[in-house]
């Protein structure tokens, strides 16, 4: 049976699901994790089973695109279980698109897998090409092992974009090197502004913040900008470089605010749902989707719920020179 999509209080329509599988990872990226990080108990994640009840309820209720995140979603045991499961999906053509976000360490082993169980486009987060850089921002990740990854992703048919977070007095340096390395494999590339999020033992915000609109004006020195109109519901605008013909895209929630045509919503690997990155209002969907074993009514119930109280926007703030509306959690917990 077909029922209403998810409209918000504000008429957007909820059509993007990001899931966090784990909050785990087999990296500490410095703007992301501390080094000793307290993972979560292994009982209190959704199983494998309840994470495909939960994707397949917003899946009936009108979500037409996934992303399967964390942590490190490719260190979650049997994640290809519940990828090839979720295949089911795109092959009745209810689900669009099936997608991972990762840090790419596993990908030389999981490409084809992906590719098989249907994906066909990933983000593999990488902020610098020189591999002394990459183990200091990472601290436990090596680029030689990324580099594989990738290149068995490509060679898969997996389409691939790079998301590279800005940080200021790190990879500032490496901008065009980074365009031209992507460039020359045929891979779009993604420019993210760090965001205030969880507390990393005094890591300083304001001093990692490179502001996008500066990078935009170094990319402009070398390269011709056409603004691309297309959007994807979230905060990336796109850029075409005229004398490549790539694509560019620019994530910048702090910069700009782009909440208005937002239409996305994020699941924990708890089976809590925040409506919003950049708030701290969530909904506790393991409890409903507990409730009846037999039944998703109680769930459809909470998910209709929670997207009712859809804030308008977050509050992420850097403009008087402090991380204003910073939120306790740390990217991996919602999954970024
Ligand atoms: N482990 C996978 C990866 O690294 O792509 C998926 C999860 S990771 C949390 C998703 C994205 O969030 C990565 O591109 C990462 O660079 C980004 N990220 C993590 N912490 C961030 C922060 N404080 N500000 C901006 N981006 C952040
Ligand atoms: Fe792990 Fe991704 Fe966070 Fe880096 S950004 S620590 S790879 S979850």
């Amino acid at each position: 049976m077909e029922t209403a999509p998810l409209i918000d209080p504000f008429q957007r329509a909820i059509s993007y699901l990001r899931v966090s599988v784990t909050d785990r990872c087999d990296f500490r990226c410095v703007y992301c994790m501390s080094e000793n990080m307290t993972f979560l108990p292994k009982k209190e994640l959704l199983s494998l089973e309840e994470l495909d009840r939960m994707c397949s309820t917003f899946i009936r209720l009108g979500v037409e695109k996934l992303r399967i995140t964390g942590g490190e979603p490719l260190v979650r045991r049997d994640i290809m279980t519940f990828l090839r499961s979720m295949s089911r999906h795109l092959e009745r053509g209810a689900l669009k698109e099936l997608t991972v976000s990762t840090n790419g360490s596993q990908l030389a082993r999981f490409a084809d897998d992906l590719y098989a169980a249907g994906v066909r486009r990933i983000n593999v987060s990488l902020d610098t090409l020189d591999e002394d850089k990459f183990a200091r921002v990472t601290r436990w990740g090596r680029l030689p092992q990324v580099m594989k990854g990738i290149d068995a992703a490509l060679a898969a048919g997996l389409r691939v974009k790079i998301n590279t977070v800005a940080l200021k007095g790190f990879n500032e340096d490496e901008l065009f090197t980074l365009v031209e390395w992507c460039a020359s494999r045929d891979i779009d590339l993604t420019f993210i502004e760090v965001m205030p999020m969880g507390d990393l033992g005094g890591e300083d915000r304001i001093g990692q913040y490179w502001s996008l609109k500066d990078l935009r004006v170094e990319l402009s020195k070398q390269f011709t900008l056409t603004e691309l109109s297309h959007r994807t519901g979230g905060p990336a605008r796109y850029v075409r470089l005229e004398e490549t013909g790539q694509q560019i895209g620019f994530i910048t929630p702090l910069s700009h605010n782009f909440c208005e045509s937002c239409n996305r919503v994020r699941l924990t690997c708890t089976g809590e749902l925040f409506m919003c990155l950049g708030q701290e209002d969530n909904a506790d969907l393991r409890t409903a989707l507990r409730a009846n074993p037999d039944s998703d009514a109680v769930l459809e119930d909470a998910i209709r719920a929670a997207i009712r109280l859809k804030p308008k926007g977050h509050d992420f703030d850097y403009s008087r020179q402090e991380a204003n509306g910073q939120v306790s959690r740390h990217m991996s917990h919602t999954g970024g």
